[in-house]
């Protein structure tokens, strides 16, 4: 099945290795851009300069609601599109012999958290143990740059791959998925898609992913001066009220019968995360007004509008308690609408990944069911398109101090490119 002769092997496997430093000064230029929510332009055009680099020709993909909004993997955007469109890039072959391959990965990363808890600047990498620290450096700029690293190293062994490849640089994996949804909508459908996704501390595949649904609830308390307390309605009480129901739903939704087979044995997969709250304006006075923005998980067999039906249930119960009596509850959800998801082991692009990574690092691809989200849903939900997600080792992704394993990467680099060869097969320069 492989047009890929042991000699071309082996001298795609140098080319890999002769571009170690390469690659983390590309990891490094990529993390130096904050790209949070709403700022990813420096770390887009950083990715132009990355095809160009490679002999591509890039351009850019919109994100455009008024033609995405009725798609069923869109999710209700937090910020304006203007200024932030997607890059793609694309590889033809001089004669079609293989299939066609699209390399995907988000450039947005989440904030940074409290910069003075982090040992070095999170926007400044860092190499420490062997590992480079930064955000985004696992999630997933790493990933990003071993895909285009594997790339090179097929031009500089003198070969390119014999199909069309698509390389997709999006945002907001980290709270939409739109600008994936995007791209994918936007490009014709290749025979299957690796999005260099980063494991759990290790090299991991993601067999499932669960789904994810953000909401929003805003409560305007009944004020007083707290001398008259009884007289009015703390908000910031009320939204504790309703957001204590929502853990008596974590828990009833990570009882046994609830998980999925995909991810048994793991302690409590489906997870509320209370993520951002604010409100109350004094003191000593009674707080008016209080907002908490949370992430409700969705469990394989749950659908994301179905959990969606279940947080305006728990809203509307809770707020019907006599203590929040006069206090106006508001719902609204922006941000994920997100469908849970499997990888199946069993597609062509997943076998070879693990016979690729065996190969190219010695080692065993492990199995990774992930309680977080990534873009690959869209494929295989939505795009009828074979998906593996699989990537280098980080820790404390979305967390202080996030790093990632340099080993771990150039093995990455080396699993993508023999994947790339083999699926694509090969043709001279
Ligand atoms: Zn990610």
């Amino acid at each position: 099945m492989s047009n890929l002769d042991p000699g071309a092997r082996r001298a795609i496997l140098e080319s890999c290795d002769a571009l170690r430093e390469e690659t983390l000064d590309w990891l490094f230029r990529l993390v130096r851009h904050p790209s949070t929510l709403g700022r990813e332009q420096g770390a887009l055009a950083e990715m132009e300069r990355l095809y160009r680099h490679l002999g591509l020709a890039p351009r850019r993909i919109p994100t455009v609601p008024e033609t995405l909004s009725s798609h069923p993997g869109w999710s209700p955007p937090l910020v304006d599109y203007a200024g932030r469109d997607n890059v793609v890039a694309v590889h033809t072959p001089r004669e079609t012999r293989g299939r066609s391959l699209t390399f995907q990965g988000h450039v947005d990363v989440v904030p940074e958290g409290a910069a003075d808890m982090w040992a070095t600047p999170p926007y400044e990498p860092a190499i420490r143990d062997g590992r480079v620290y930064g955000r985004g450096a696992g999630d997933m700029k790493a990933g990003i740059v071993s895909y285009c690293m594997a790339f090179e190293a097929l031009r500089r062994a003198g070969l390119q791959p014999a199909a069309e490849v698509q390389m997709h640089a999006v945002i907001e994996e980290e709270c939409t998925g739109n600008g994936a949804l995007a791209c994918m909508a936007a490009m014709p459908k290749t025979d299957a898609v690796i999005i260099p996704e980063p494991g759990p501390g290790l090299d991991g595949y993601y067999t499932a992913e669960v789904g994810v649904v953000w909401a929003w609830v805003t409560v305007s308390g009944r004020p007083a001066h707290v001398r008259d307390m009884q007289a009015g309605v703390n908000a910031i009480e009320a939204a504790n009220a309703i957001a204590s129901a929502f853990k008596s739903y974590e828990a009833e939704q990570n009882r046994g019968e609830r998980i999925h087979a995909a991810f048994r044995g793991l302690n409590h997969p489906v997870n509320v995360n209370f993520g951002t709250v604010e409100g109350g304006e004094w003191n000593s006075s009674v707080a008016t007004r209080c907002r908490i923005g949370m992430r409700v998980g969705v469990m394989l067999g749950n659908t994301a509008r179905q959990v969606k039906a279940d947080i305006e249930r728990l809203v509307a119960e809770a707020a019907a308690q006599d203590a929040l009596r006069g206090a106006k509850v508001e719902l609204a959800f922006r941000g994920f609408m997100a469908d849970p998801c499997e990888f199946p082991k069993d597609t062509e692009i997943a076998k070879l990944a693990f016979r690729s990574y065996a190969e190219a690092t010695g080692g065993t691809l492990r199995d990774y069911p992930a309680t977080g989200l990534t873009d690959g849903r869209h494929f295989v939900l939505h795009g009828d398109t074979p998906c593996a997600v699989f990537g280098p080792d980080a820790v404390d992704i979305h967390g202080i101090d996030e790093n990632v394993g340099i080993e771990s990467i150039h093995g990455i680099t080396r699993t993508l490119a023999l994947s790339l060869a083999e699926w694509c097969g090969v043709e001279r320069i």
